[in-house]
């Protein structure tokens, strides 16, 4: 093979094709699909992907460019990699350096840098070489070097530079560059007992502090740090230098990994005996796994039913068998409790990847995974493309979290993305939830492509789940009672504090929608068409629905109860703090939000002071929610449980009932029982009412009907498309052309526009309609959604309608971005 063909990485729908390299005969052999190298490209030095190899007579025949280096020893990708990158960039259209890009860590997104060259054929008279005889052997010895570094090493030529790289005798050339590399470390290395004697006699007496530096090896003589043993033994590194200068002792660079988790020890654990209940529930995995053939599961057990112990022996089982494993947390749960489970059962066999790591560590970390250091990868979303060759499990917990959907391009699911990469190894799945997706359960309970259902419905030891309390807030306005805490929550708390208990309060509150609702009776004011509560707009005091563009005017008072109470929604939660403070003078309360947690290691430190109870009181937003385990939580409070029911997202209800049942998990989980409040204008919702019985089932039946008569998934797929410009006729006009040109498309295939007929293969385009952020850096949005279901291959027709647009949107500046699967509908 002589010819590369190489993805560039320059992310626009004109690169996003392969150009052909013929490979320089010193690279033969080394470069290989999944290579990253550096090639030129139209005058530029461009970092790329090798995503295929061929040979000259492939190749049309005109004369290819070499590729210019080749930036690492081992390619950074393995085939499959790059295979897993195809499909997603077809499955989420995206360029395919866009998904290539997502797989390798930060440190290996090379950026080009430009070097001093001398020109073909460029020559230096005698005279020259004697005015300036140093500069010209560096220039002719043909290193490439920076201009500033050369301008810096001999200052007195500035001029005669800029000279020659007028007349053209040197050039400035781009190199691609690592913005970062391995962390060496100068290491000492004793020599042989006999030598160190040696040395010590040749060694003149006057050199004290050499001598003492001998001694110290001769009794350790492992290998140590220059700046280690410099520091032992309070001298400087000049000295030990003198020792190498000698001959006497070894001193070498030594790779070093920066790991995050260097100072910590993890006591080890051992498999814990299994209850029958977690015997069955695993039986069906292990065979999975002894098979070596590709199936999934999802693992549906209530909150402290045993999950995380059944992640750990399958993971046992993978890797007996040589293989290796990926586990996914939320990013939010990937805290030091998590990690240790892992670290204390698999030692050194865990690498552990979350963005709160710097590039430095989270690519030493990768490398560890790279190059068979590791064999089970514990992160957040994007370590599922942990570069493992001999993937044979991966498990996704809480797998219904949104963290696991990529908010920017590729907006990819890694859920998805475990499923295809399992089928391509042979390898296992294991999606683990006490509340799963309805996608995710539908497919379990159908069966689709396989998926079993394990029911595991009990805690471990037959520990209680919490009783659940709903307060209506209507009564309590009606009582007279406008504080934030109602009777019940008021008295629970004054109870804890009392018995120095702790309680996690919770503040339902995302996104910045404002809906309307009366604080009489609970109204909210809903779309007719779309089941989705309409946004309130300040400036043209009405709400709209934000899927179909239906509008009506702001009510004075509430159409269904005629109070006057009827007003826009929502708190803060340092509102919260404060009335916590004068309500329950002396309170300890640790507030959790994204103002309190953005520096790093902060949102540790908070969860160490409250675990050593230094506070009374945890509160925050869905960070307190999720994964949390403290012995003396006895109390869950819940302030404004409406608030997410009313986001304009069909998954609204879904994510409230998720998030009620996550945060009522946190209290009672060890010897005390635990009890939960949830405050609400709305105490009849399902998502409300279910979770008082733990009843996933009653939820979900009753989610599916409502999903069914709108076609949201599971029934239907949806794909979002938002155009955004400064003219809002243009974006009406182009937007209309879109779903006009996608329509035909669609009928052209003969698929149905209709979803509430029969036709098994329908697709709808709705809108175009004003988006949720309906201005952005003074630009202004519209979207389509696509609705779709049966066999449609609705992401190649939207990028075929999409393609047809290509002119009038590249010649008008028109942006548009593509949300396959969407799960956030803001
Ligand atoms: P989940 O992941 O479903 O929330 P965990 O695996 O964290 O559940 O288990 C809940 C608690 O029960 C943990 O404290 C765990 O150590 C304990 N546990 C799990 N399995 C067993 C078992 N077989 N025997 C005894 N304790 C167990
Ligand atoms: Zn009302
Ligand atoms: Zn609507």
């Amino acid at each position: 093979m002589t010819v590369a063909r190489v993805i560039v990485d320059v992310p626009s729908r004109d690169t996003d094709r392969t150009f052909d390299y013929s490979i320089p005969p010193q690279l033969a052999g080394w470069v290989e699909v999944g290579s990253r190298v550096a090639v030129p490209f139209g005058g530029r030095a461009l970092q790329g992907i090798v995503t295929g190899l061929a040979d000259d007579a492939e190749v049309e025949a005109t004369k290819l460019k070499p590729i210019a280096e080749l930036m690492d020893a081992v390619p950074p990708l393995s085939a499959e990699l790059v295979l897993l990158g195809e499909w997603i960039s077809r499955r989420w259209l995206c360029p395919l350096t866009v998904a290539l890009q997502a797989m390798l860590p930060a440190a290996l997104k090379g950026k080009a840098e430009k070097y001093v060259y001398p020109a073909a054929g460029a020559e230096w008279s005698d005279e020259e070489a004697f005015f300036a005889g140093g500069l010209v052997q560096a220039l002719q010895r043909g290193e490439p070097r920076k201009l500033v570094a050369l301008l810096q090493q001999y200052p007195e030529h500035g001029d005669l530079l800029r000279l020659w790289l007028k007349q053209g005798r040197l050039e400035e050339r781009q190199r691609v560059e690592n913005r970062l590399s391995v962390k060496t470390v100068q290491t000492v290395f004793a020599p042989s007992a006999e030598a160190l004697r040696q040395a010590l006699a040749e060694l003149p007496a006057r050199a004290r502090k050499q001598h003492e530096v001998l001694a110290y090896l001769r009794e350790h003589p492992e290998p140590i740090a220059v700046e280690r043993l410099a520091e032992a033994l309070g001298t400087t590194s000049t000295t030990i230098r003198a020792l190498y200068e000698r001959g006497s002792i070894e001193i070498r660079a030594v790779t070093e990994d920066r790991d995050p988790y260097a100072n910590r020890h993890f006591p080890a654990s051992a498999p814990m005996t299994l209850t029958p209940a977690q015997a069955e529930a695993i039986a069906p995995i292990l065979a999975a796994l002894d098979s070596r053939e590709h199936s999934s599961f999802l693992l549906h057990g209530v909150t402290g039913s045993g999950k995380t112990e059944l992640y750990l022996q399958s993971i046992d089982r993978c890797l007996q068998s040589g293989r290796e494993a990926i586990v996914l947390v939320p990013e939010i749960s990937l805290t030091p409790q998590m990690v240790e489970r892992f670290k204390s059962r698999f030692g050194a066999k865990v690498a552990v990847l979350h963005s709160r790591l710097s590039n430095g560590e989270r690519y030493d970390e990768w490398r560890k995974i790279r190059e068979g250091r590791a064999q089970v990868a514990v992160g957040a979303r994007s370590a599922i493309f942990a570069p493992f060759e001999r993937l044979g499990l991966i498990v996704i917990d809480e797998e219904h979290e949104t963290s696991y959907k990529q908010e920017e391009s590729p907006k990819y699911h890694a859920r998805d993305v475990a499923i295809e990469r399992a089928r391509q190894h042979g390898a296992a799945v294991v999606l683990g939830s006490a509340t799963p997706s309805l996608e995710t359960y539908a497919a379990a309970k159908r069966g689709d492509g396989g998926m079993g259902y394990i029911p595991l419905p009990q805690r471990v030891a037959d520990r209680p789940l919490p009783g659940v309390r709903i307060v209506d807030m209507r009564e309590e306005l009606k009582l007279g009672n406008r504080a934030m805490f109602s009777r019940a929550l008021h008295e629970a708390i004054t109870e804890r504090l009392a018995k120095g208990e702790q309680m996690v309060l919770l503040l339902n509150r995302r996104g910045y929608a404002t809906f309307v609702m009366c604080r009489s009776c609970g109204y909210t004011a809903l779309c007719p068409h779309c089941e989705i509560a309409l946004t309130y707009h300040r400036g043209a005091q009405n709400m709209r629905c934000h899927y179909c563009g239906y509008a009506e005017a702001e009510p004075k008072t509430c159409p269904s109860c005629q109070s006057p109470h009827i007003r826009y929604f929502g708190t803060g939660t340092q509102k919260v703090e404060e009335s916590l403070a004068e309500t329950f003078p002396g309170i300890r309360v640790i507030r959790m939000d994204v103002d309190t947690t953005t520096e790093k290691g902060s949102h540790e430190r908070w969860l160490t002071e409250f675990r050593e109870r230094r506070a009374d009181v945890l509160l925050g937003t869905q960070m307190v929610a999720k994964g949390l385990d403290f012995p003396y939580v006895t109390l869950v409070g819940v302030l404004a449980a409406d608030a997410a029911l009313r986001l304009p997202d069909f998954r609204a209800s879904e994510r409230t009932f998720q998030l009620l049942t996550q945060v009522a998990g946190r209290a009672g989980r060890h010897e005390l029982p635990g009890e939960v409040i949830i405050q609400t204008y709305d105490p009849e919702h399902p998502s409300i009412t279910s979770v008082q019985g733990h009843h996933y089932e009653g939820f979900v039946r009753q989610e599916l009907k409502l999903r069914h008569v709108f076609g949201y998934p599971p029934y239907g797929r949806l794909i979002g498309v938002t155009f955004s410009h400064e003219s809002v006729p243009m974006l009406l006009s182009v937007g209309q052309r879109f779903a006009t040109r996608l329509k035909e498309h669609a009928a052209a295939e003969r698929v149905g526009t209709d979803f509430s007929d029969g036709t098994r293969d329908v697709l709808e385009v709705l809108g175009p309609v004003a988006s949720p952020i309906a201005r952005l850096k003074d630009r202004y949005r519209f979207q389509c959604m696509v609705k779709y279901r049966g066999e449609v291959d609705a992401s190649r027709l939207a990028a075929q309608a999409l393609r047809e647009l290509d002119d009038a949107v590249k010649k008008n500046g028109l942006q548009v971005s593509v949300d396959v699967d969407p799960q956030m509908m803001l």
